[in-house]
Order: structure tokens, then C-alpha cells, then sequence
């Protein structure tokens, strides 16, 4: 962090990512109990330095942007939020999210985008061919992107998600996806082929399934993992879909899965199992771990790993990504994130829910009221913990370890 502070020399602040990324990896203060997980992070790393070469093939792209159109084009996505979720897992955040004060950037903003729009103005990223983004989840997206395409005046392509999921949104957003295809070619000067399209979708199916598969064996009771480990795989998302190192991730989690439930001897003591929803901490595990660890509160899935997507289908590409686009559970009203929460709970044979509300996040935070009703209304504990993923300044971890030790005292 002081290297951002006080050394301009943008060469250097790269370097300076990739070694504390590379350290927060490779040392044993990363504390990785999975093989996969430190797998993962190998695979995040080796993707930003491919990025910070910065040869003209970055695409900086939103969260659920649809990657694979990118990959096609034999390009390089780089997610913005992926990237500030990082920026917090090697504790360089409250640099970026400083320079972002300084540009008058309301506080109340999610700390997402607060800290990409700091990271972007800071000049520490490459210059991108273009950006692609997605209306969905949040509305923000459009501001903050628009902000990060003046600082590198570069084109983006916005794609506007509908609120409803109708064939007439789908119409509408395939047609929106086609004209994004046509501007890439524009902007590169080269033709989209339909074989590069074919496996970027091939890809992108393959991780479907596997994250399918795994998401199955979470089911099973006693859990064979910790959820620790599945916590930060929404940062695939808008990187990794559609190309065949998001394959080898979620091969490496299932492999690795599958080889401790044959074990049988490593199961996890978990009296409690909970579902998460929403985000959690990068920054920091010790909560999860207390939770987890010492409380045996296991998190036995997580609302963002949920499949919520048919296959994509090659032969009908543009209407094929936009369903995928509009199944979101963030698309839409509440109704259909409750929808999904109720299945989750039943699936998951969970004794709690707990909602982890990220500072700014009107999205996630907005249907709290109604999912607390839903859950209890199933007599299912529920809580609600209110702080930050990435930006220590906005969490009390004794008032929330407080917090949780009374959930569990109800959920006895
Ligand atoms: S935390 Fe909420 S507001 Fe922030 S990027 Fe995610 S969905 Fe958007």
C-alpha cells in the first residue's frame, strides 16, 4: 500500500500487485485447507499478469458480463469487481478507495465500485480494448463503468438487462448482444468465427455442469468441506466462463471433493449448517473461520454458487445468452431471489441463514426485510449482519462475532 502511496511509477505498483498476490498465495500465512483453492488462486493470479501485460487484449468487464463472447474473440476479460475483491485479499483497498474519496465519490456507493473507480484513476491498469458491462446486478454498474471508460477513453458497451424475464426481454437483449458482437468487430477489425464461439460455449457449459456437480455434493450431510472454500469462487464470474482455465478450477474443486468424500475420514463436525447469502469478507477469514471452526456453524452453500442457468446453446447463440443473462436471481423482484432462498434451505437441510449486508449494496440489502420474513415464516433462523467485503474501516468484528454467538444461541 505505501508503494501507492508514495511512488507513482505505474511499473512498479504492477509488480508490486503480482508479488503480494503471489505472496498471499504462495506463504503460509494463505492458510489454504483446500489443494483447489490455492489452485484457484494460481489460476487468478496467472490471468492478472497476462492482463498486466498489457498488450492491447484486455476487456474490462462487469461481474455477469457474458465472457464467453470475449474469450471468442481471443480476448483477455478482466473482471473490475474480481479485481477490487483482490486488491482487498492482498489488503491494498483503502489506497484506491482513498483516491476515490478524494474524487468527491459518495461514501455511501458500494465499495466495489468505489474502489475500481480509485484503482482505474490511479492509471495502475492497462489500458483496455473496450469494456463490456451488464445492467444487472446493479444499477450503479452503468455510472461507475462510464466513469472507468472516460479515464481510459475507450468504448463501452452496455448491455441493458431487463427487469423481466419474458420472451420479449429476451428478443430484446439478444438483439442488444448482437450489435455488442458487431462493435467488437468493429473495434478489433476481426470477424467473429463460429468455431471460436462453439468453444468458448463448450467451455463455458463444461464449468456449468462441474459447478453443478459440486454443488450437489455439498448437499450431503455430514459436509465434506468447509464453505471457506467456496466463498470467493463468485470471482470466477467475469473471468473465467468460456475459457478452459474456468474448466480446470472447478475440475480441480470436484476432483478434489470427490477424493475427500471416498476418504470418508476428513468429514467436517458441523452441528449447525447455515446458508449464506450474498457476499462476505475478503479481506479477512477469521470470522468465517470462528463461525465455521470454532462455533461448527458450517456454511454449507452460498446463494452465488447457485446454477441458476440452462445450458448455452451454440446454434442459437444471442437468444441462448441472453436467457442466461435474464435467469439471474438478482434479475427481477425479490420475488424470485425468495423463490430460490426457500429451495436452498430445503435443499440444503439448513439450521440458518445468514444475509452478510455489504456496505452500499442497495441490491443485496434492499430485499433483507423480506427475506427475514420468508426464512423465519419456514421457522428457520435468520441474521443479518451488516459490513463490508472489502473495506475494513465499515466492519466491527467483535460486534459481529457478538451477533453470531446469539444466533447460535437460538438456533439451539
Ligand atoms: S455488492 Fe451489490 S452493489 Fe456492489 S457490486 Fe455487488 S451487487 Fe453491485
Amino acid at each position: 500500500m505505501k508503494i501507492l502511496m508514495d511512488d507513482p511509477d505505474v511499473g512498479k505498483i504492477r509488480r508490486g500487485i503480482s508479488l503480494s498476490l503471489l505472496k498471499a498465495i504462495l506463504t503460509p500465512k494463505s492458510g489454504f485447507s483446500l489443494r483447489s483453492d490455492k489452485r484457484y488462486s494460481l489460476i487468478l493470479y496467472n490471468h492478472i499478469r497476462k492482463f498486466f501485460r498489457g498488450d492491447g487484449r484486455g476487456v474490462f468487464t462487469s461481474l455477469f458480463a457474458p465472457t464467453e463472447l470475449i474469450y471468442a474473440f481471443g480476448l483477455i476479460p478482466f473482471s473490475l469487481e474480481m479485481f477490487a475483491g483482490i486488491a482487498a485479499v492482498i489488503g491494498i483497498v483503502p489506497a484506491f478507495l482513498g483516491r476515490s474519496d478524494a474524487l468527491w465519490m459518495s461514501t455511501d456507493l458500494c465499495s466495489f465500485h468505489r474502489a475500481y473507480m480509485g484503482i482505474a484513476n490511479a492509471g495502475v491498469l492497462p489500458e483496455p480494448a473496450f469494456l463490456l458491462a451488464t445492467s444487472h446486478t446493479c444499477d450503479g454498474t452503468f455510472k461507475s463503468f462510464s466513469f472507468v471508460s472516460d479515464c481510459f477513453k475507450k468504448p463501452l458497451l452496455l448491455l441493458n438487462t431487463p427487469y423481466e424475464d419474458t420472451d420479449e426481454a429476451v428478443r430484446y437483449l439478444a438483439e442488444q448482444l448482437f450489435q455488442a458482437k458487431e462493435s467488437i468487430e468493429e473495434i478489433t477489425g476481426k470477424k467473429l468465427r463460429d468455431e471460436d464461439l462453439e468453444r468458448a460455449f463448450y467451455y463455458s457449459n463444461r464449468a456449468r455442469e462441474l459447478l453443478a456437480q459440486i454443488n450437489e455434493l455439498r448437499k450431503e450431510s455430514p459436509p465434506v468441506v468447509y464453505g471457506e472454500d467456496f466463498m470467493k469462487l463468485i470471482l470466477a464470474w467475469g473471468s473465467l466462463f468460456g475459457h478452459k482455465k474456468g474448466v480446470r478450477l472447478f475440475e480441480g474443486y470436484l476432483d478434489e471433493l470427490t477424493r475427500l468424500r471416498g476418504e470418508g475420514r476428513n468429514r467436517v463436525r458441523a452441528e449447525r449448517r447455515i446458508l449464506w447469502l450474498h457476499l462476505n469478507p475478503f479481506f479477512d477469514k477469521s470470522l468465517i473461520r470462528y463461525l465455521e471452526r470454532e462455533l461448527k456453524a458450517v456454511v454449507v452453500f452460498e446463494e452465488v454458487n447457485q446454477v441458476f442457468w440452462e445450458e448455452l446453446d451454440v446454434k442459437n447463440p444471442w437468444e441462448s445468452l441472453a436467457r442466461r443473462l435474464l435467469s439471474n436471481f438478482w434479475v427481477g423482484t425479490a420475488k424470485r431471489r425468495l423463490g430460490k432462498i426457500v429451495k436452498m434451505v430445503e435443499d440444503y437441510s439448513v439450521d440458518g441463514v445468514i444475509h452478510f449486508s455489504h456496505w452500499g449494496c442497495r441490491q443485496s440489502n434492499g430485499s433483507v426485510r423480506l427475506i427475514k420474513d420468508t426464512v423465519q415464516g419456514l421457522g428457520v433462523p435468520f441474521l443479518n449482519l451488516d459490513g463490508d467485503c472489502i473495506e475494513e474501516r465499515n466492519i466491527s468484528d467483535g460486534q459481529l462475532r457478538t451477533r453470531i454467538d446469539g444466533f447460535m444461541e437460538l438456533m439451539r
